[in-house]
């Protein structure tokens, strides 16, 4: 079987199609058993009984095998609805004819109308208006044969009601079907439109709209998940290292230029911290002009070393937001966590190292817990 056109959503499909032909073989093992009734009853012979099972047995293990083996999927209906519900339509046809008591037949209609309701599930109201004339058409000819051939089975005057009424039902069953079909569809593009509303409002509440980094609450939230995990490792493996960049005197680029081009060189900034970053580190901004960084797995001079590159990346980049003279620079306070903190404890001595680099003249790096020892 080519599973070229095999993807997720196919395979789902598939499993559905299956359950609905699984169900179809059902209504038909019930259709069976209903004319092994008969026969018990003496109202259909033995010959055509077997050649009607054997019919009906065939036609169910062809349709099971094509959806089963993936063949299905060569047709331009992969479920085979017309296929599930006309084929077995012949079969009753046939047994119709040979049942001597005419009342009989209507078991047989009944159970077509299950095949019409499938219908339903799978086509537009032409195709079921096609699959309902198909059977007003193909009990036609069986009361042409029986008026030929067996007159003594068939009362016309009742024949001709019954046949306009199974008509008008199956006119209903197609224009209803239409009408929940219709429905579904509707159904369906609501949920597509909330889908997509839901990953909007998930961008919202987790970016931040201006640098479109991970906001506050987000890197919040992807710290404690990497303070979780630091809680496994043992002591001999590398830690989670907690940066704090904040950008200097960064008041005095919104006073100079304006608000506006602020913003801008708030962009850049994180353009840049996302550029300098290695892949598995994770930036977001922690606030105004203050970003922070999580490397996830460093040892204590990594991520000095990290935090330094950071520096350098940022005090070379010219801001295109800003005068070609005018150069950012950023402090960072580093801190590694220790398993049993709370990271508010790590974010704290963070801060505190940032204020100590702020104090030393800006534009440096200062490590936590290494100045004071
Ligand atoms: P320091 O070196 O001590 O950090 O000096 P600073 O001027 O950077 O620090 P301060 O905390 O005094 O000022 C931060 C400035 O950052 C003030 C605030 O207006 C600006 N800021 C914060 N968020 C934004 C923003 O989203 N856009 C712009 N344009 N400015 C911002
Ligand atoms: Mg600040
Ligand atoms: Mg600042």
């Amino acid at each position: 079987m080519s599973r070229s056109r095999s993807g997720p959503s196919t395979e789902a499909a598939q499993r559905l199609r299956l359950r609905r032909a699984l169900l179809g073989v059902l209504a038909n093992v019930f259709t069976a058993s209903f004319a092994v009734g008969y026969y018990a009853a003496g109202i259909v012979a033995g010959a055509p009984l077997a050649h009607y099972l054997a019919a009906l047995v065939i036609l169910n293990a062809v349709f099971l095998a094509l959806i089963a083996s993936g063949r299905n999927l060569r047709f331009s209906d992969p479920s085979l609805t017309d296929f599930q519900v006309i084929a077995p339509l012949w079969p009753s046809i046939y047994i119709m004819y040979f049942l001597t008591v005419p009342q009989a037949r209507m078991t047989f209609l009944l159970m077509a109308l299950v095949g019409m309701l499938f219908a339903t599930l799978a086509y537009g109201i032409r195709r079921l208006l096609g699959i309902a004339s198909v059977i007003v058409f193909s009990y036609l000819l069986l009361l042409a044969a029986l008026l030929q051939w067996a007159p003594e089975r068939i009362d016309l005057r009742v024949e001709v009601v019954i046949v306009f009424a199974y008509a008008v039902v199956l006119l209903l069953i197609a224009f209803i079907g239409n009408q929940v079909a219709a429905l579904r569809r509707v159904v369906k593009a609501r949920n597509r439109e909330l889908e997509s509303a839901v990953a909007e409002l998930r961008e919202l509440a987790t970016l931040d709209p201006l640098t479109r980094l991970p906001n506050r609450r987000s890197i919040m939230d992807h710290l404690l998940q990497e303070e979780s995990r630091a809680e496994r490792r043992t002591p001999e493996q590398n830690s989670l290292c907690l940066c704090l960049v904040d950008v200097d005197h960064f008041k005095r680029i919104n006073d100079t230029y304006g608000h506006q081009v602020g913003d801008r060189a708030l962009q850049q900034v994180a353009d840049a911290l996302v550029n300098v970053l290695r892949k598995g580190d994770f930036v977001g901004r922690y606030g105004g002009e203050e970003f922070l960084l999580i490397l996830p797995e460093s040892t204590r001079e990594g991520a000095r070393i990290a935090a330094d590159r950071v520096r350098r990346h940022i005090e070379q980049s010219g801001m295109s937001a800003l005068e070609s003279a005018e150069h950012l620079t950023v402090s960072i306070g580093v801190a590694v966590h220790s398993p049993g903190d709370s990271v508010e404890k790590t974010l704290g001595r963070a801060d505190a190292a940032l204020y100590e680099a702020k104090g030393k003249g800006r534009n440096q790096v200062v490590l936590a817990g290494e100045e004071k020892g």
